[in-house]
């Protein structure tokens, strides 16, 4: 019989990541399910179990903005099971403060939303402030990079070549970053470091704070969020070119109704997993260091 898979997905307590557990599950592969309130992750676990053949899914807290918890999580899976076969880099934050309630009053048509047209729409129910926009940050770019790093020993030592799922989003696609100057440095993979990456986003904080968003080129939808996603597409694309064993790519999972969008989007949370379940069970020799609308591979 084929050898267990083992597999992490982040943020798994709610949306998008708990439909991948449980369609990972389904498929066989014994998986952690992690969440940074270990409540709230321990709740879902149990009504995973209790709601179908998963007794393959087991908890342990992970806050991914937490070196301590991403060190527990290490040893956890080092000593119960010694290797990693997939990482699935789900957990995201939005980066703004927003009333819910008068957002989704408006009604704004999917479309719109979806074309980043919506910005003027949502100004006077969104507030960007600096802490939030580091937060997410360091949720969305520097916990998925940190986590990914503490766990690539396990990853190199899949006997199947592990697999990694970053989810995106088109927020952080190329061609939505009006900074030109940006836009190429993120485009470039053969120039690109993660140093330049770490002064982008330096820059991006500097010129928040100096209230220069819109001057300097920033003026996106959700504009913590939309850098932090682009920037989590170029580290992919460096990461993939530094382990050609692995299948390392990137996804945007569609419009999907949950939390994150104050229950705006229009696709439910089991279509919007199989993004990161295809690229999470992809064969052997399998595309890498690419960038995913759901299923089909996109432009970055
Ligand atoms: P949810 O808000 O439902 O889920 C987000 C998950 O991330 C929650 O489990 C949340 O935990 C977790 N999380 C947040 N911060 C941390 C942290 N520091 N450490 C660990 N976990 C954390 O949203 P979705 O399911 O929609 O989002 C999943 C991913 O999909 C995100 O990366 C998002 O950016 C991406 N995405 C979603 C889209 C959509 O339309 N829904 C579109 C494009 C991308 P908690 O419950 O404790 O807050």
């Amino acid at each position: 019989p084929p050898t267990t898979r083992y597999a992490v997905v982040t943020g798994g307590n709610k949306g998008i990541g708990l439909e991948t557990v449980r369609q990972l599950a389904k498929a066989g592969v014994t998986v952690i399910l992690t969440a940074r309130d270990e409540k709230r992750g321990m709740e879902a676990t149990r009504l995973l179990h209790e709601s179908g053949p998963t007794s393959n899914v087991v908890f342990h807290q992970l806050d991914v903005r937490d070196a301590k918890s991403i060190q527990s999580l290490v040893n956890f899976i080092g000593i119960q099971f010694g290797r990693l076969d997939i990482l699935v880099n789900n957990a995201g934050v939005t980066g703004v403060e927003v009333d819910g309630d008068a957002l989704r009053a408006k009604n704004i048509d999917p479309e719109i939303w979806l074309a980043g047209k919506a910005v003027n729409l949502i100004q006077d129910v969104v507030k960007i402030t600096y802490d939030t926009a580091k937060d997410c940050l360091d949720t969305n770019y520097y916990g998925l990079k940190n986590l990914t790093e503490a766990l690539l020993p396990l990853l190199q030592r899949s006997t199947s070549g592990a697999r990694v799922v970053n989810v995106s989003s088109l927020r952080g696609e190329l061609r939505r970053v009006p900074n030109e100057q940006i836009r190429k440095e993120l485009g470039d993979v053969e120039t690109l470091t993660e140093d330049k990456i770490d002064r982008i986003l330096q820059k991006f904080l500097h010129d928040l704070q100096q209230d220069a968003l819109e001057v300097n080129g920033w003026q996106m939808m959700l504009p913590p969020y939309s850098i932090s996603k682009a920037t989590l597409n170029a580290y992919t694309r460096l990461l993939a070119k530094k382990y050609p064993n692995m299948c390392i790519n990137c996804v945007h999972p569609g419009y999907v109704n949950t939390d994150i969008n104050w229950r705006t989007g229009t696709m439910m949370a089991e279509e919007g997993a199989q993004g990161s379940v295809v690229l999470a069970l992809l064969p052997e020799g399998g595309p890498t260091g690419r960038y995913f609308d759901r299923t089909q591979v996109a432009e970055f």
